[in-house]
Parts: C-alpha cells; structure tokens; sequence
C-alpha cells in the first residue's frame, strides 16, 4: 500500500528558516576582505538574506535565472547562498583561481546574469567583465564606503546599499526539490570545465549527512570553520550543515595561511575543521614551528587529495585531533565517504589505525560503490583488486550542465579514479586513471609513494608522475619539497623509500624543487608537472 505521510519538499530556503527559528542567536563570524571580524546571528543572517531576495528581483532576475560568485568564505557569500537558491535561483559560485579565460568561460556558459564578487577580486572582475556581456549587475560585496573606483563594469552596485531598503519579509517559493540550486565547475583540468547543477534536494540530503557522527558530528555545541572554499563544491556543504545542526560557523575569509588560520581557531574556539591536506600540512608545521597547541580543536575533515599517514598520525599523536578523511568530487556534491574505525579497530596499534584512516573509508548512507575493470565488470571486494571506481547515490550528478547526454554508465557514474574496495566496504584512492603509472604492464601508485616520501621527515610535500620510457613506457620521477632549512638527499631518501614500497616502484629520479604547482583547490597540478619534466629521462 501506498505510505500515508506528507510530502514535503527539501529545500535551501527551508535551512535557513530552520536555523534562524532553532538556533537564532547562534552566531556566524567572518573574516572580511579588510581583514577584520564581522559577528553576527543565524536570525539576522537569514533577514540579511530576505533583503537579497527582494533585491534580487529588483533587479529583474527571475526564478532559473543564475547568480554567479566570486567570493571567499564571508557572511555576505553566505547570504547569497541562501537568497538566491531559496529563491528559485541559481548559486553559481565561481573559482577565482581558475584561469581569466576559463572563468569568463563558465560565467558564459552558466549565463550569469548578476555577479557577486569580493573586493580583493577587483582587478580580475575587470579583466573578465569584456568577455561577459550577458552579465547586467556587477555587485561589490561590501557597503559603500569600501566601493573601489571601477571601470568598465556595467550596472555595478554595492551589496549592502542594494539589500538595506528592502523589506526583511520574503515569502520563499515552494519549489520542486529536484530543480536546481547552485552550480559547480570542475577545475577542468582537461578541456574545458564542466558544470554539475546541484538540486535542492541533493544540498539538503549531503548537507545532512555531513552531520552525522561518523561524518563530521555537528550540533549546537560545535563549532565549524570550513576552510574549504564556498567556490569549492559548495564547501563540502558546511554552510548548509551548520544551520541544520545549529552549529556556529566560522568564516575565514581570504586569510588561509596557518598563522591566521591558528588565530582564528584558537580566538573562536573552533571544534571542527575541513579542508585539502596542503592546508593541514603548511598549519602543523606552523604549530610545530612555534610550538603552539590546539586548546579546542578536537577533529578535522579532510579530502580533496589523500591525506598522507604521517599527517594523521601527527595530527592525532601530538595534537589529539582526529582526522576523518573522505573522498568526494564536484560530481558528488560533497562528502561520498568517510574513514572510520569500527568497534575493533580503535584499539589496534596505532600504526594499523591511521593506514585504515589513510584509506577513504567506507560509503555513507544514500552512496554506493563498486570497482569495475576495462570491461566494466564488477570486481572483487577483496582490498586487492583495482580498477575504475563507479559510483551512485542521492546527491552523484547524472549529466553535466547543458549536456544532452547522461554521464552514466548502466546507472553509475564513472569517477576517473582507480581504487580497492575490500570486503568491509572501506575504499582505498590508488590514484587518478590520468595519474598512474603504468610501467612494465603493472600500476604504480603515484598516491602511495607519495604518502611514503611524506614520512621522511625532511620532505614536506611530494608529488609523482609518469614518464615515458621506451623500455617499461611509464616510470616514475619523484619531486619532492623540503622543509624549511633541510636539504635534499636523494640517496638517502631512496633508501628510505626501499623500507616502505617495492623495489621496482621507487622512482627513477628524484628531483628537488623550492615549490609544486598548486591548482585552484589545492591540488598538484601534475599536467603542470608533466609538461615541464616529461622529457627527463631523454625518452
Ligand atoms: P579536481 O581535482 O578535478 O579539480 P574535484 O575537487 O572534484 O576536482 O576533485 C575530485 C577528485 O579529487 C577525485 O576524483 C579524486 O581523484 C580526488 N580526491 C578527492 N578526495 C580524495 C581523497 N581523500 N584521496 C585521494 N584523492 C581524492
């Protein structure tokens, strides 16, 4: 028989409301483009994003037309986040590290109509605005008195003079939970970025579990400062989870080197973190440096990139900080897995413990997986076999923006990564199907020496590619970053590394730079790296 209970839809402007009406006087404090401390509640951020709701309309846009951002983590991006979505309207957030011509692309591409933009962007807002001519507001976020003299930017406005006379009263439409409410490019790394549109629903149910104790554990005694990006894939969802738990949300706004963001944790005594492992590594070696402590920092979530085993074990060793590593992409809306340690675990020697938090942990609940080889057969949940991991679920995208065609495979996405699954259901990251290293036949795992070199203690960030080889096609080339006042040894290092892989993974060469290329999320960018050492063996 049909089940007898109301249908009511998940919606972005139902968050809002339930955290301005549950938890009101939380607070949200954010760090300005001037560096300062704005403070302020979950009630009046909600009526702050009323206000945008008129205004917007005001200023012509409708129900499906698109809003783009190029913002950092601060409390107007976050007004934006509900008022356009709650709307009816689309949150476009934009990287800004992307290249001018990619992002002029994907404002292109996305039809933007109104762009929200910091005023630190300035100068890059008006290196694109040429290229958009579709774009009719250009709106500074900030009052009028830190309006910066800008030209050749049509219709551009002040945000806070744009919502001040607007009535804070907005009758948020009942909209269909499936219809869209913010949009995401890919770093597009290879062509051009693709756009995944996010359905109301898709931000309500990973927002959620983002929640949950296995996840991140949020509530109202919590307090969360996503240091990932609002550009990046919706900041794991945090913004959304933090009004449905009641947690106090920490902005850090464009300061994420680790002093600042040491100051900040310690200031508003932030509980729980997130964000790519390049951010942890540059921050433990800064309270290393210094000799600082966590005095409330209990946990972090990490992904992006595997976080390496050293990291963890330090984090929770030295600092008492858990690590909960996940795995997501832009295609996955946020957090698809978590690591987790079951009843037996936690009391395993530590070493056994942070390599089962080294892996990507096991599926949360509304996600499945499975690993298929080239013929797209499933394999074996036995922790050994790899291939092309495919993934399914409540909030996977099933085509890209504007494609005529599914990204699906028999109803699976097909994510580009290579992983293992074992028979627990933990998945492991091998690598990228574009980053392994194919040489003789078998795979190397660039992760996995990666991680390796990571635990000398005189590396602090390395990164491996394959390099064609006319004997085996692909070798390895490490290049590794020491930290500060530590040399680099190559011989000793090799040893080190023969304790830890096998021997016909260690790299051919081992080469010894001041700094990696990093991409617009933190991650390496090994095309970069290819391009520059591809020719290093002569081949
Ligand atoms: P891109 O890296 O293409 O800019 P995403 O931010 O969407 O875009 O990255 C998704 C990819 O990041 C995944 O497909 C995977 O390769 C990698 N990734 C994410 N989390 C992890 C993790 N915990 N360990 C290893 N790789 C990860």
């Amino acid at each position: 028989p049909p089940g007898h209970m109301m249908e009511r839809p998940l919606l972005v402007s139902g968050i809002l409301e339930h955290g301005a009406a549950q938890y009101g006087q939380q607070q949200i404090v954010s760090r300005e483009t001037d560096g300062s401390l704005h403070r302020y509640r979950f009630a009046d951020l909600a009526r702050r994003a009323r206000q945008l709701a008129h205004a917007l309309r005001q200023l012509g846009l409708k129900p499906g037309s698109t809003v783009g951002s190029i913002a950092w983590n601060n409390h107007r991006h976050l007004e934006a986040y509900y008022a356009v979505s709650g709307s009816g309207m689309v949150m476009h957030t934009c990287n800004p590290r992307l290249h001018p011509e990619q992002l002029a692309y994907i404002i292109k591409h996305a039809d933007d109509e109104v762009v929200l933009f910091d005023t630190s962007f300035a100068p890059l807002v008006q290196a694109v605005a040429a290229h958009c001519p579709r774009v009719r507001h250009w709106v500074a976020l900030c009052d009028t008195a830190a309006l910066p003299a800008l030209e050749g930017l049509p219709g551009l406005l002040a945000y806070d003079p744009l919502i001040a006379p607007q009535s804070e009263d907005f009758d948020w439409p009942e909209l269909d939970e499936h219809s869209g409410a913010a949009l995401c490019y890919t770093s597009g790394t290879t062509g051009h970025p693709k756009g995944v549109l996010y359905s109301h629903r898709a931000l309500s149910l990973s927002a959620l579990s983002a929640c949950l104790p296995g996840v991140l554990s949020l509530w109202s005694q919590e307090t969360v400062l996503p240091v990932v990006p609002m550009f990046h894939i919706n900041a794991w969802c945090l913004p959304y989870a933090a009004l449905i738990s009641g947690a106090k949300l920490v902005l850090p706004g464009p300061k994420l080197d680790p002093a600042s963001l040491y100051e900040l944790m310690e200031s508003e005594r932030v509980t729980v973190s997130a964000g790519v492992p390049t951010i942890w590594m540059g921050l433990i070696q800064y309270v290393e440096q210094h000799q600082l402590r966590f005095s409330t920092m209990r946990r972090t979530g990490v992904g992006g990139s595997a976080m390496p085993k050293a990291l963890i074990a330090k984090f929770q060793d030295d600092y008492d900080v858990d690590v909960r590593h996940g795995w997501g992409m832009t295609e996955t809306t946020a957090i698809a897995t978590m690591s987790n340690l079951g009843p037996d675990e936690v009391t395993l020697p530590a070493a056994e413990r942070y390599a089962l938090v080294g892996k990507q942990g096991k599926s949360v609940f509304g996600i499945e997986l499975k690993v298929v080889n080239e013929q797209g057969q499933t394999l074996p949940r036995d922790g050994q076999s790899q291939g092309e991991l495919m993934v399914r679920g409540q909030w996977i995208v099933e085509r890209y923006h504007k494609a005529d065609r599914s990204a699906l495979v028999d109803g699976w996405f097909p994510t580009g990564d290579i992983a293992t699954l074992d028979a627990q259901g933990v998945m492991q990251i091998r690598d990228r199907t574009k980053d392994v290293i194919k040489s003789g036949g078998e795979w190397i795992s660039s992760i996995d020496l990666e991680n390796a070199a990571i635990a000398h203690p005189a590396v602090a960030m390395a990164a491996v590619i394959g390099i064609k080889h006319p004997r085996w096609d692909e070798r390895p080339l490490m290049l590794v970053v020491c930290k500060p006042g530590q040399s680099g040894d190559k011989a000793a290092l090799l040893d080190f590394l023969a304790t830890r892989v096998a021997k016909w993974w260690l790299p051919d060469d081992i080469v010894f730079v001041d700094s990696l290329p990093l991409g617009g999320t933190g991650k390496v960018q090994k095309n970069e790296l290819r391009q520059r050492y591809g020719s290093v063996f002569g081949a």
